[in-house]
């Protein structure tokens, strides 16, 4: 029986039902769930958010439906026609940038909005905020042009959580201000090494940050590498290491 546990238990744990984070906040808090790679679940009160929807309806499974989804880019791994065709999303609006609005069944959603960057909208209680994301140098054959993607800022009750998107250690992120919540990407040579990604969190400095969206061509970064190097830096960041990548 006890083995019958043990086995029940590191599923469970192997699946991530043990992994979502609360942030306290002044009138409840915030739940982070990851989810996979890009992709994650931010729930305040009765508010739901997904981000980045990808990897398939499952991995949502036992998630309230969302009330908001955020979309950074037009890349399979963000935009994802057939998760998003896998989810009830007939009750979500959808925040987009303008190349992804373009490829958006309009008419499955109750609301596309198109932000770009430096723009701001509200829902419920929070406001979105979209920030540049893009590689250096600036080419126009980049993988990630400035101006086509967006990384987000959502305030929710006082909180500011900062989504990177695909980007690298643009000036934009390293002069981001009293950030709460930071998920910033390292993957090669898609965004940036472990290196550049622990520079710039190690100057804006957000009390906490995730490291996502970290599977390269040559597998999973080094994000311990990455914890080591922001806390030689900036000791008082809070470095959270989950597992982006679940097994099943
Ligand atoms: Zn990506």
């Amino acid at each position: 029986m006890k083995n019958l546990f043990l086995t029940l238990f590191t599923c469970l744990v192997g699946l991530g039902a043990f992994a979502q984070d609360q942030i306290p906040t002044q009138n409840g808090s915030i739940t982070i769930q990851p989810i996979v790679h890009g992709t994650l679940v931010v729930s305040y009160q009765d508010l739901t958010i997904y981000v980045d929807p990808y990897g398939g309806a499952k991995g949502f499974a036992g998630q309230k439906p969302a009330d908001l989804v955020l979309i950074t880019d037009i890349h399979g791994d963000h935009h994802n026609q057939e998760t998003l065709d896998g989810l009830d999303l007939s009750h979500a609006t959808l925040i987009a940038p303008q190349a992804v609005a373009e490829k958006l069944p309009k008419e499955k959603y109750k609301a596309v909005v198109v932000l770009g960057n430096g723009s701001s909208t509200d829902y419920s209680a929070a406001k979105i905020t979209a920030i540049p994301m893009y590689n250096l140098p600036e080419t126009a054959d980049s993988r990630h042009p400035k101006g086509r993607g967006n990384g987000y800022l959502v305030e929710l009750d006082g909180k500011k959580l900062y989504i990177s998107g695909d980007t690298e250690d643009i000036p934009e992120m390293r002069a981001l201000k009293g950030i709460d919540v930071a998920f910033v990407c390292m993957n090669l040579p898609y965004t940036m090494d472990v290196e550049q990604a622990a520079s710039a969190v190690a100057e804006f400095k957000p009390a906490m940050i995730y490291p996502y969206h970290y599977r390269g061509t040559e597998g999973l970064a080094d994000t311990e590498k990455f914890k080591q190097l922001v806390n030689a830096a900036a000791p008082q960041v809070d470095v959270r290491l989950r597992n982006w990548y679940p097994a099943n």
